[in-house]
């Protein structure tokens, strides 16, 4: 059985909260593992709104530091304080949010139930920011009007399941077993041979998310994300509106759809529309002719890779 791997968009706006649309954040699913990326104002309460279970979060990771982005993440904290949370939590961000989080609870004069492992992310490549049995997550540089980066969420091969008849017919080793469900072949001292392919069934291939907002139209962004199964990426204007996307370093959906494209990943969904454009059709009626399988992110709904 693969673990559940999943997206839940909790906001896709920009600027500001308009169109019963919410600031920018989503839910990461994969396995056991919960993880939450941006965290713009009002993002409890849609993490209420949709009974999703978010005392489990261990990591969060936001990408700048401009407010539609991370203005929820007090909020949460001293939620998470109120429920009496001990499990530690790790959070990624740029400079300066450690200092915004800390010169808030000094002066609340709150001492949280939980700590929290900071880390401050650079915009300056690839960097490998967690590594568990099951999964790796990693910042990659976006072009933006601060430093700002996007993340990278990669599963890693679990152990492989082996063929039940073989194991009826042949009495195998204990260190075969564990050798095979590694994915390596396994040599007895007595000579015998036991290859994976034989004994274990084909494993499915790993999935891959991306999530790259906020960025101007950057062609080289395809060697972060190439070939990944989900790309989220935003999606703030339409092409008429090109000249202001580049002054506010933001992507059309025709560009978003052209990245999607250049990068030949499996399926794109958009987001962070800007307040200006209550119909979003047209975001997709442009993405469409560039990149067909796109949609337009839906906040509650869950995206499966
Ligand atoms: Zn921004």
């Amino acid at each position: 059985m693969r673990p559940e791997f999943e997206v839940t968009i909790l906001g896709n706006t920009s600027s500001i909260p308009v169109h019963g649309r919410n600031h920018t954040s989503q839910l990461i699913k994969l396995g056991s593992e919960l993880m939450l990326i941006d965290c713009g104002e009002g993002t409890q309460m849609q993490l209420r709104r949709f009974r999703l279970k978010y005392s489990k979060i261990n990591y969060i990771f936001i990408s700048h530091l401009h407010g539609d982005h991370y203005l929820g993440l007090i909020g949460l904290l001293s939620s998470f304080h109120l429920a009496r949370r001990s499990n530690p939590l790790t959070i990624f961000g740029p400079k300066g949010l450690d200092e915004i989080i800390s010169t808030h609870f000094r002066w609340s004069n709150t001492q949280l139930t939980y700590s929290i492992d900071f880390h401050i992310t650079t915009d300056d490549g690839l960097n490998l920011l967690v590594n568990t049995p099951q999964l790796m997550v990693y910042s990659f540089p976006l072009r933006h009007r601060l430093p700002t980066t996007g993340f990278l969420i990669k599963e890693k091969a679990g152990l492989r399941n082996l063929i039940k008849s073989k194991l009826e017919t042949e009495k195998l080793p204990v260190e075969a077993i564990q050798s095979l469900r590694k994915g390596m072949d396994y040599i007895g001292v007595d000579g015998s041979f036991y290859p994976v392919r034989e004994y274990c069934y084909p494993q499915e291939p790993t999935r891959t998310y991306a999530y790259c907002s906020d960025t101007i139209y950057w062609p080289e962004l395809k060697e972060y994300i190439a070939k990944v199964d989900l790309l989220y990426h935003e999606s703030t204007f339409l092409d008429a509106e090109k000249e202001r996307a580049e002054l506010t370093m933001h992507s059309t959906a025709g560009q978003a759809a052209s990245i999607a494209a250049a990068s030949s990943v499996k399926k794109l969904i958009l987001g962070h529309f800007s307040s200006r454009y209550k119909d979003l059709n047209p975001m997709l009626d442009e993405a469409k002719p560039i990149f067909e399988n796109v949609e337009l992110s839906v906040e509650g709904e869950t995206y499966q890779l």
